[in-house]
């Protein structure tokens, strides 16, 4: 049994039922599970371990919902830098299926460190491309290591060039062999235990690279062990045009048909969607990962975020994979998003008429988001969720000035580096460095490989 106090907040924001917000504040742990959060008074005296924030903002730790981590080896490629989605993944496609086992676990590193430093305690991984000896494994050990909440998926791709898929052959799997390292990857790591630090999700890539009998027994796997689905869908105009002309539909109407709209489904990006789908998402209970930076990189599109969040739909964040993004700091993206939905509001006026509010894109970035995962023990401190959380110094530069509202600061403000990033009670960053693992030495192999497999 080992016991945390944090105290003597600036400012806790809870993100709880009431959305309280705690002027001088803090939380009791026990085990990683918080059992008191109140004013530091209302506190017990002293723990095992007890961190003063004086100063300091707290906030729940934030939940990415969509990345692709080994894409932080080809950040930035010179090929893909000026391409809509569909030539940035030719671009990619080959470089990605030649990447080591090694090079994975450094790529995982990087990208959870990234995301740790920006204040995020949970994050999912869309990783979909097995060649070359790589396998789901290599990330997990690589999360276990750094001591990210990590929600791994044993994603795929079946559908080459040749059966009129977008990806080469040379880049697919045969449908049998990933089923079967679906079905082995569940049973070794899907853990479904209240806090779990690890759970599977399976995710084929997308509809024009997976064909619909593998989205369908994917689907029939994954509700035999009662783990979620995800997929790409509605990032962009390209992929309307290909279920359009493939299977007569749009993309939503095709995975409607295969069992794929209900509720523990979630879809990245979900930007070319009409009023009725939006409809159909919030009825079905089928989340949305909202990706801001990555569908302006790509040119994909604006999506109704707005409109999600009044229709009821479970919306969380994502910063994708860093090679569409190229960062991966999730706070920043939570700025992204309402700069967005503001930005919709003089381009589309009658498609987003309010305006879309800092403290509502927190909510996005923490409850959204382990709703979106299909969890109630993240997103929030209150009692009998995990002990994830983050804070920021408000001493800083970029805040100089802003502080008569703390908590939409630090959405307005430049996005920054978090002082402290705790995930279920033990800490992952402190004083704004990783302690969990060395990352200076991780980022030299990091760059090592990167560049072999550039090169
Ligand atoms: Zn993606």
């Amino acid at each position: 049994m080992s016991t945390l106090l944090v105290r003597n907040a600036h400012v806790l924001v809870t993100m709880d039922a009431a959305r309280r917000e705690i002027a001088g504040g803090g939380f009791f742990a026990r085990d990683g599970v918080i059992e008191a959060v109140g004013p530091d008074e209302s506190l017990p005296d002293s723990a095992d371990e007890v961190l003063d924030v004086s100063g300091q903002i707290v906030l729940p730790g934030l939940v990415n919902c969509h990345h692709h981590l080994d894409q932080t080896l080809t950040r930035n490629l010179p090929a893909g830098q000026d391409a809509e989605l569909f030539d940035w993944l030719k671009a990619h496609y080959r470089v990605w299926a030649r990447r080591s086992p090694p090079a994975s676990r450094t790529a995982t590193l990087v990208g959870l460190a990234e995301l740790a430093l920006s204040g995020c305690t949970t994050a999912f991984d869309h990783a979909y491309l097995f060649q070359n000896g790589c396998r789901v494994d290599d990330q997990i050990a690589a999360a276990a290591e750094i001591g990210v909440r990590f929600v791994a998926s044993r994603g795929s791709m079946s559908l080459g060039e040749s059966l009129g898929g977008l990806p080469p052959d040379s880049c697919v799997e045969r449908e049998d062999d990933i089923l079967a390292d679906c079905e082995r990857v569940i049973g070794r790591y899907h853990d479904a235990s209240h806090g779990a630090m690890l759970r599977i999700v399976l995710a084929p890539c997308s509809p024009f690279s997976v064909t619909d009998r593998l989205m369908r027994e994917s689907a029939a796997m994954a509700r035999a062990h009662g783990v979620r689905l995800h997929t790409h869908l509605c990032e962009t105009a390209d992929e309307e045009v290909f279920t359009l002309a493939k299977f007569g539909v749009r993309p939503v109407e095709y995975m409607a048909g295969l069992g794929w709209v209900d509720d523990d489904v979630w879809f990245a990006h979900a930007v070319k969607v009409n009023d009725a789908e939006i409809g159909l998402f919030a009825r079905c209970g089928t989340g949305v990962c909202h990706c801001p930076s990555s569908n302006m990189r790509l040119a994909s599109g604006i999506a109704p975020l707005r409109k999600y969040l009044d229709g009821g739909v479970k919306v969380g964040l994502g910063v994708d994979g860093s090679a569409s993004n190229d960062g991966g700091h999730l706070l920043g993206e939570a700025r992204q998003a309402m700069l967005l939905a503001r930005l919709k509001l003089a381009v589309e006026p009658e498609a987003a008429r309010l305006w879309t509010g800092a403290r509502e894109v927190l909510e996005v970035a923490t409850r959204g988001g382990a709703a979106v995962l299909g969890r109630d023990d993240i997103g929030a401190l209150e009692a009998g969720r995990c002990a994830d959380f983050f804070t920021l110094d408000l001493d800083a530069i970029g805040y100089a000035g802003g502080l008569a509202d703390p908590v939409a600061a630090v959405v307005f403000c430049a996005p920054r580096t978090v002082r402290h990033c705790w995930v279920h009670g033990r800490p992952v960053v402190t004083d704004g460095r990783v302690v969990t693992v060395d990352m200076a030495l991780v980022v030299e192999e990091h760059n090592r490989h990167a560049a072999a497999l550039i090169g």
